[in-house]
């Protein structure tokens, strides 16, 4: 089947007690067993499995072009579960404009259990050959990355990763892009992790995370791993990611849409220093964009001419996008990254820069949101 279909169908038979259409969201946390140590239909409890997550993660794995899939109560819930695949002694190559989150779970947080990070431009893969170790266990890519939208060739990175004797894993943070847009699994990589709180969820109503394996094996660790670890999304929230995620597709043509006329207006506005956009003609890998994503996104970043300051004014100006952070639902969204969501990261290495501006482009009137950005960019 196809994805739009799978997107509705997949993991998801009518109830088979009462052919329930919509999958019920099983609230419960036990299940009666027919004897001792006999449960029904597998089923013990539900931070080792329940039938409204199952539904989800069998729905994710469809989607990715995979088998298996394993829902986690958050982005970095999933992010933190991969990375317990590999012992202390590891080292981990990342790329160096990866979601600030995952930037600050890997340098404050997992450096403490023995695990060393390096984090270079994964955009010219030559960085990655260079900067493999014997003792590297995993890469880690984003792409199109946040906030900068800047996009690696996954399957060149494949190619230098599966060369080596150790057989690193490589990760691919498929968050922007969803699966509609990029499957990285048929791309060569072996795991791909999804915050669901942006686009699958789609909604902004729900806190959500996600890991796609092509690999048995390496499944088995990480449902172990997240029995094991304990952090698991509760029923309604995989109903509510089941729920957005049947119209995924939908709404990802129309995010690319409404992206692209605003693409037009920034591309030549005077008071844009730079455009962030996969699929735009100034973008250095737009070749590669265009080669592994079927359409450019909802995301757009730009950095203003004014710096920090044009960059406050614009974001507090706008009146249809909500200044907040988090991206991917219905409704469009505008913040100031190095002030906001990448405030972790500032000095450091992968710091961004003040004045750069990120919009998560909505599925409202096209025109309503060009005439909204236009104004606000007259105060910046
Ligand atoms: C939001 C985000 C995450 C973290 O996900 P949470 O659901 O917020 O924990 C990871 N990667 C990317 C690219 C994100 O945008």
């Amino acid at each position: 089947m196809k994805f739009e279909t799978l997107a509705i169908h997949a993991g998801q038979e009518p109830d088979p007690n009462n052919g329930a259409v919509m999958t019920p969201i099983y609230q419960t946390s036990t299940y009666a067993q027919d004897g001792v140590a006999k449960p029904r239909q597998g089923y013990e409890y539900s931070r080792t499995k329940n039938p409204t997550r199952l539904a989800l993660e069998n729905c994710l794995a469809a989607l990715e072009g995979a088998e298996y899939g394993l829902a986690f109560s958050s982005g970095m819930a999933a992010t933190d579960n991969i990375l317990r695949l590999v012992d202390g002694g590891a080292h981990v190559l990342a790329g160096n404009d990866v979601y600030g989150g995952t930037f600050r779970l890997f340098d404050k947080v997992l450096r403490r259990y023995g695990l060393s990070f390096n984090f270079v431009d994964t955009t010219d893969p030559e960085n990655v050959a260079e900067s493999l170790k014997p003792e590297t266990r995993m890469v880690w890519l984003e792409t199109p990355t946040n906030p900068l939208l800047s996009v690696t060739d996954i399957r060149a990175v494949a190619e230098i990763v599966h060369a080596h004797p150790n057989h690193p894993l490589l990760v691919v943070d498929n968050t922007f892009a969803t699966p509609y847009l990029q499957r990285p699994l048929e791309l060569g990589a072996d795991i791909v992790v999804h915050s669901m709180t942006k686009y699958l969820g789609g909604h902004s109503d729900v806190v959500s995370g996600a890991a796609i394996v092509k690999d048995k094996a390496v499944f088995d660790k990480l449902a172990f791993l997240q029995n094991a670890v304990g952090a698991v999304p509760g029923p309604m929230d995989c109903f509510l990611v089941l729920r957005g995620i049947k119209t995924l597709h939908v709404r990802m043509d129309r995010h690319a849409e409404n992206a692209a006329s605003l693409v037009d207006f920034l591309a030549g506005h005077p008071k844009v220093s730079r455009l962030f956009y996969p699929f735009h003609s100034s973008h250095p890998q737009a070749q590669v964009a265009k080669k592994q994503m079927r359409n450019g996104g909802g995301m757009i970043s730009f950095i203003l001419k004014g710096g920090r300051d044009a960059a406050v004014r614009m974001a507090e100006a706008t009146k249809i996008f909500t200044l907040a952070e988090s991206l991917g639902g219905v409704e469009s969204l505008i913040e100031v990254p190095a002030a906001m969501t990448h405030l972790s990261t500032a000095g450091s290495q992968i710091a961004v820069d003040p004045g750069l501006v990120r919009l998560s482009v909505g599925i409202e009137n096209k025109e309503d949101l060009l005439k909204d950005v236009e104004q606000a960019m007259e105060k910046a």
